[in-house]
């Protein structure tokens, strides 16, 4: 597969042409960002272990009938994905209380949620992401009324399964963020399925596994991240190029 030049470059990944039109390359990058891009820096190692890891959520959902635009993973910083047309809409799960939905309803975070609880938000940067609901987003032609009851049904299948997986390494799935994508008539899961995209504790302490380190200068985001892939693969990250 030749890659060609740069189509779109985003804040954590590139996303490359291919001689196939169908087909299209994610490069994940070091770079972090938060609040809107408003914070900013290259964390080591970021875009190996986002690479590695997006690869064995993936392969998990793949498994649970879940259908995604990933079709392989090319090397410790590509991926070889279908070409979609993004749904303009972040699908959260949320198990725990945590982030903008505590701050919304002022409520503490940890708390558990009776049922997982799956709201939408407007993916654009200019207007920093707001909440939406199904309603507004078929009204504005975001999402047809089907496709959002589809990506509601996988999000929920998506989150039984990263919370049986996460179990076995003692890890809670306290939320995450899906997007969707369209390929003809058909919707698949897209983007990534990484610690930048979900709240991750370690089980009975609360320590903070994911990007919310970064977010709140809770620590050492590059040791957290390769932490997070010894405790997945239960081995070390390789070093460059290996
Ligand atoms: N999230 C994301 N991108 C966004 C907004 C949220 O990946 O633009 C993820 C975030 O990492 C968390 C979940 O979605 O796991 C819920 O985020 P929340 O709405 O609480 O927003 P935040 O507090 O991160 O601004």
């Amino acid at each position: 597969m030749d890659a060609r030049e740069t189509m779109y470059e985003g804040k954590s990944k590139r996303v490359i042409r291919t001689d196939d039109p169908a087909l299209v390359i994610l490069e994940f990058k070091d770079d972090a960002t938060a609040f809107n891009g408003q914070k900013k820096a290259s964390i080591d190692d970021k875009g190996r272990v986002n690479n590695a890891i997006s690869v064995l959520l993936t392969e998990e959902v793949q498994k649970a009938g879940v259908p995604s635009h990933f079709v392989k993973r090319l090397d410790e910083r590509r991926l070889l994905v279908k070409k979609v047309e993004i749904i303009p809409v972040e699908v959260v799960v949320r198990n725990v209380s945590a982030g903008s939905f505590a701050k919304r309803y002022a409520i503490a975070e940890g708390m558990p949620l009776a049922w997982p609880l799956v709201e939408i938000f407007y993916k654009s940067d200019a207007l920093g992401d707001p909440l939406a609901s199904d309603d507004v987003a078929v009204l504005l032609g975001w999402a047809k009324r089907r496709e959002l009851a589809f990506m509601r049904d996988q999000a929920l299948i998506v989150n039984e399964v990263l919370k049986t997986f996460f179990g076995h390494v003692n890890v809670d799935v306290i939320d995450f963020k899906l997007e969707f994508g369209r390929i003809g008539e058909n919707l698949v899961l897209a983007d990534e399925i990484t610690p930048d995209g979900m709240r991750l504790w370690e089980r009975g302490t609360g320590k903070k596994l994911d990007k919310d380190v970064f977010r709140r200068d809770l620590g050492d985001l590059s040791e957290t991240y390769r932490n997070l892939y010894e405790r997945l693969f239960n081995a070390p990250l390789p070093a460059v190029g290996s």
